[in-house]
């Protein structure tokens, strides 16, 4: 959004309140690497360069690539600035900051998707024995205390880390509720490729039935590997992962697990197959289909015929939980009357209802991939023609 500010010559500021990608420094664990590859992080007028395309960033390198495009497009970043408060004021805004006051005509909210932890109620009813983290606190197994541990969630996060701490040799235990499966590589190319080129990551929020789905759905179970690893259930069964339905409740010390994971496996494998027809008739129009290998579908996802209802949590086997139950945005410092009662922001492809004030990053936001950093980019270019025309015809008081 910086970068398509300064292109229109719209006066702006961007304040941080860590170092410029925080999120990448300071809230992954060690191992993480983009899921996405090298070639899909384009942000406007900076894309990948190296020999590596098909790669998947490090942290470090993350943080290099986003830290670089900062200095390179010359963002007027003020880090260290915290905003605790963000009111309406007289024509605009007014914020307030850990280091000092800042008025504006308009704001753009890009505060990030993630910026907490989502922990089931039932989490303070864990018997005291146990030890509970999220990702944002996990940084790698040798934090965790010797034995099993359960991990509640399927999605990207985890698979990734049940896989992880199985190979640091504890039992693993696996909570799996709704889940989106896909392999890594489908006809000798990644999948998101697929999703890029078939145009799959190009639909429109206007343009899909149910759009508040859409933007609760989970992320696809999908890890960068070096190895191009599909990290999907029948993976992590394979090596010995226990996989459990969603957990429903904890109870008296025990931990409750609902009987639909048959179901949830079912559904999910339906979802993926309908992705992959998608992609094959896209790439039969296309006339790729004598380029690329031959359609195929995986195996089914194996479940076991009596997956446990219930576990013990008192009985010694489970040391750790970790909730990889997905992330939340934080707006506790946002006092504009723009939420919903669900707590989300209302708006309009990120036009918000409150004039001058814009949203990024959130999941579909314009378009599929708005929540990936190869979505921004897009939206910053529609949001800030948005924003250009509201500071030149700004609404009569
Ligand atoms: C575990 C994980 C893995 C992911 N992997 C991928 C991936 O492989 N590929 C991909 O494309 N996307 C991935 N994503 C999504 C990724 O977060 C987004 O693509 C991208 O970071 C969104 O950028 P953003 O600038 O909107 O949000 P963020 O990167 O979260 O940035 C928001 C910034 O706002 C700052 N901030 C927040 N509140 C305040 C405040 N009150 N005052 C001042 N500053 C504030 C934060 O410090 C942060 O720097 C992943 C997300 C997670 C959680």
């Amino acid at each position: 959004m910086s970068r398509c500010l300064s292109e229109r010559g719209i006066d702006h500021v961007v304040l941080e309140r860590g170092e410029v990608a925080n999120s990448w420094r300071t809230e992954r664990w060690d191992s993480l690497r983009l899921l996405t590859p090298n070639w899909q992080s384009r942000l406007p007028g900076y894309a990948y360069e190296g020999d590596d395309p098909d790669g998947f960033r490090t942290m470090p390198e993350t943080i290099v690539f986003i830290s670089r495009y900062a200095r390179v497009i010359d963002a007027p970043v003020e880090t260290h600035t915290r905003v605790t408060s963000l009111t309406r004021a007289d024509a605009g805004y007014f914020l307030a900051t850990d280091r000092g006051e800042w008025r504006s005509r308009s704001v753009v909210l890009a505060t990030g998707a993630c910026n907490i932890a989502r922990v089931p109620a039932c989490a303070d009813r864990v018997p005291a024995t146990i030890d509970t983290l999220t990702p944002m606190q996990f940084r790698n197994p040798d934090q965790l205390a010797p034995g099993g541990v359960l991990v509640v969630g399927a999605s990207a996060t985890g698979i990734q880390l049940a896989h992880e701490i199985h190979r640091s040799g504890r039992r693993v235990t696996l909570s799996v509720g709704e889940h989106i499966r896909a392999p890594r590589v489908y006809r000798g190319k990644d999948i998101q490729w697929w999703m890029e080129h078939s145009g799959v990551h190009h639909e429109r929020y206007d343009a899909v039935d149910d759009i508040a789905r859409a933007r609760g759905v989970p992320s696809m179970q999908l890890v960068g590997s070096p190895e191009r690893m599909t990290l999907d259930l029948n993976a992590l069964s394979g090596t010995g992962v226990k996989l459990v339905g969603r957990l429903a409740e904890i109870r008296d010390g025990r931990a409750l697990f609902s009987g639909s994971l048959r179901n949830q496996c079912a559904l999910s494998d339906l979802k993926m197959n309908r992705l992959l027809d998608t992609i094959d008739q896209w790439a039969a129009q296309s006339g790729l289909d004598s380029e690329v290998e031959p359609p195929s579908r995986l195996e089914a996802t194996h479940v076991e015929d009596a997956p446990p209802l219930g576990l013990d949590l008192a009985s010694g086997e489970i040391k750790t939980i970790l909730w990889a139950t997905g992330y939340r945005p934080d707006y506790s410092w946002l006092h504009v009357p723009v939420l919903d009662r669900k707590g989300h922001i209302r708006h309009d492809g990120g036009i918000t209802p409150s004039p001058g004030l814009y949203l990024m990053g959130m999941q579909f936001l314009r378009r599929r991939k708005s929540a990936l950093i190869d979505g921004a980019g897009d939206d910053a270019r529609d949001l800030s023609a948005h924003l250009a025309s509201y500071l030149s015809h700004p609404p009569q008081h």
